[in-house]
C-alpha cells in the first residue's frame, strides 16, 4: 500500500493501554477502568418532553444551521451558572459552544502549539488532553505534584528556566486521574505566578460542580486579571455526555481564535442538541439533577473508600476525592500497575494502569479506579476481587 500519512499520525501510535481496556468489556469483568457517568442518572423521560417541545415551538429552527459561537440562551444559562458557581465574571460573549470540552482541548493545541514547543501539565494529568495536544508534537515538561495538586514553587522553577512555554494544562477541580482538588491557597499563588509569567493556561473543568462536601471553590478564572485563563466546560458529568456539548469561555483575543477554529473543524455545535440543553435548563431544575448525581456518587465513593479501608493490604497509598469520579492507589515502587491488572482480569475485575498518565513515562507503580459507574454491590464484590490480587502480589 502506497499511503503515505501525516508525520503527525506518528505521535498518535494505538496504546496498549486502549487495547487492555478492551477486555474489561466483557460483562463478567466489574470494570473500574472507564469514567463513565451512571446511565440510570440520566433524565430520559424528561428529555423525551423536551425534545417534542423544542420541535414544537421551533422545529425549522432547530433543523437549521446556526451561528458558530452557540445558542445564545444556551450561553447566558452557562455564563450564568459558571458566575454563580465558580465565582466568575464572564459574559455570553465570552463562551463558545463546542463538542464536549474535548473538542476544546483539541482545538488548544491547534491554536498554541507548533511542534516542539512546551506544554506544561501536572504529572499525572488526564490521558485524553495529553494525546489531543500530541497531535501538534509539543514537549511535554510535568510539574510535580502532592495531595494538593500542582506544586507552584516548581511550577515557577520550571517557568524561571524553560523556554518556550506556550501553554499550562491544568485541572484544579477533582482532577483525571487523581481526584485531588487544589486548595486556595493554591490557587492564589498559581494565578500570581501565571500574572507574573503571562502564559495561557487551559484550565479543564468537567467535574468541579460534583463536590460531595465543603463548598465549590472559585475557579482560576475567577481570579484572571490578564485573560490568561481558558476555561473549558462540560455537560457531559453534571447532565449527560451523549449530547456532546461542552464550551470554552475566554478573553475576546483568545475566544476569537478558538471561533475561527470552530469555523473550520465542524461550522458549529449541533443546533438542536443545544437547543435540547437550553430547554432542559429552562423548564427543569439543573442544580436538582445535579443534587441527585452528587448523592449518588458520594455513597459510591464512601462504599469503594470504605472497602478499600478494610480490605486492602496495609501500607498501600491513595487518595480521598471530596468529588468529581476517581481515587489514584500508588503500589511499592518495585510493582508494576500492569503486570497487577493481568491478575485482575484473571479475577473479573479492572481498573487503569497509571504510567499513561504521565507522558514522559514513570510511575507504573500506580493506577486509577472510576467509581460512578457501578452499582454498590459491584463496588464492593470488585474492590474485595482486587484485594485479593493486591495481597497475592505483596504477599500479605
Ligand atoms: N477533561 C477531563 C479532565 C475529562 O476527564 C474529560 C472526560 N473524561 C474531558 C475533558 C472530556 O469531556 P467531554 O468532551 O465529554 O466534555
Amino acid at each position: 500500500m502506497a499511503v503515505k500519512f501525516a508525520d503527525r499520525m506518528e505521535n498518535l501510535k494505538a496504546s496498549e493501554i486502549r487495547e487492555l481496556l478492551k477486555l474489561t468489556e466483557k460483562p463478567e469483568v466489574i470494570s473500574f477502568a472507564g469514567g463513565l457517568p451512571a446511565p440510570e442518572l440520566f433524565p430520559v423521560e424528561e428529555m423525551k418532553e423536551v425534545a417534542i417541545k423544542v420541535l414544537e415551538e421551533g422545529g425549522k429552527q432547530a433543523l437549521q444551521y446556526a451561528a458558530t459561537e452557540g445558542f445564545i440562551p444556551l450561553r447566558k444559562a452557562i455564563a450564568n451558572r459558571m458566575n454563580t458557581k465558580f465565582k466568575t465574571d464572564v459574559s455570553y460573549e465570552d463562551i463558545l459552544i463546542t463538542s464536549g470540552s474535548q473538542q476544546g482541548l483539541d482545538f488548544s493545541g491547534k491554536i498554541f502549539l507548533n511542534e516542539g514547543d512546551v506544554v506544561l501539565c501536572e504529572s499525572p494529568s488526564y490521558l485524553g488532553a495529553l494525546n489531543a495536544f500530541k497531535a501538534y508534537g509539543p514537549k511535554f515538561i510535568e510539574v510535580p505534584t502532592d495531595e494538593n495538586g500542582m506544586i507552584m514553587e516548581e511550577l515557577e522553577k520550571i517557568l524561571d528556566t524553560t523556554e518556550n512555554v506556550k501553554m499550562i494544562y491544568v485541572i484544579p477541580d477533582f482532577q483525571n486521574p487523581t481526584g485531588r482538588t487544589w486548595p486556595m491557597e493554591r490557587r492564589k499563588k498559581f494565578m500570581e505566578i501565571i500574572n507574573k509569567y503571562e502564559v495561557p493556561v487551559i484550565e479543564d473543568n468537567p467535574y468541579g460542580e460534583l463536590r460531595f462536601e465543603g463548598e465549590i471553590l472559585p475557579s482560576l478564572k475567577a481570579m484572571d486579571e490578564k485573560g490568561l485563563v481558558i476555561f473549558l466546560g462540560s455537560f457531559s458529568k453534571i447532565f449527560c455526555p451523549g449530547f456532546r456539548i461542552g464550551w470554552v469561555a475566554a478573553s475576546k483575543k483568545i475566544l476569537e481564535k478558538y471561533i475561527m477554529i470552530k469555523q473550520s473543524a465542524d461550522l458549529q455545535t449541533s443546533t438542536i442538541g443545544q437547543r435540547e440543553v437550553a430547554k432542559f435548563m429552562e423548564i427543569y431544575d439543573l442544580d436538582k439533577h445535579v443534587e441527585k448525581i452528587k448523592a449518588v456518587y458520594k455513597k459510591r465513593r464512601d462504599l469503594m473508600l470504605q472497602t478499600m479501608k478494610d480490605e486492602f493490604p496495609e501500607g498501600l497509598k491513595y487518595t480521598y476525592p471530596e468529588g468529581g469520579l476517581f481515587t489514584w492507589v500508588e503500589l511499592p515502587e518495585n510493582i508494576n500497575a500492569k503486570d497487577v491488572m493481568a491478575k485482575c482480569l484473571e479475577n473479573n475485575v479492572a481498573f487503569v494502569p497509571g504510567g499513561s498518565f504521565f507522558p514522559n513515562g514513570g510511575k507504573e507503580n500506580t493506577f486509577r479506579l472510576n467509581y460512578s459507574n457501578m452499582t454498590e454491590e459491584r463496588i464492593v464484590e470488585g474492590v474485595k476481587r482486587l484485594a485479593k490480587v493486591l495481597k497475592e502480589v505483596l504477599n500479605k
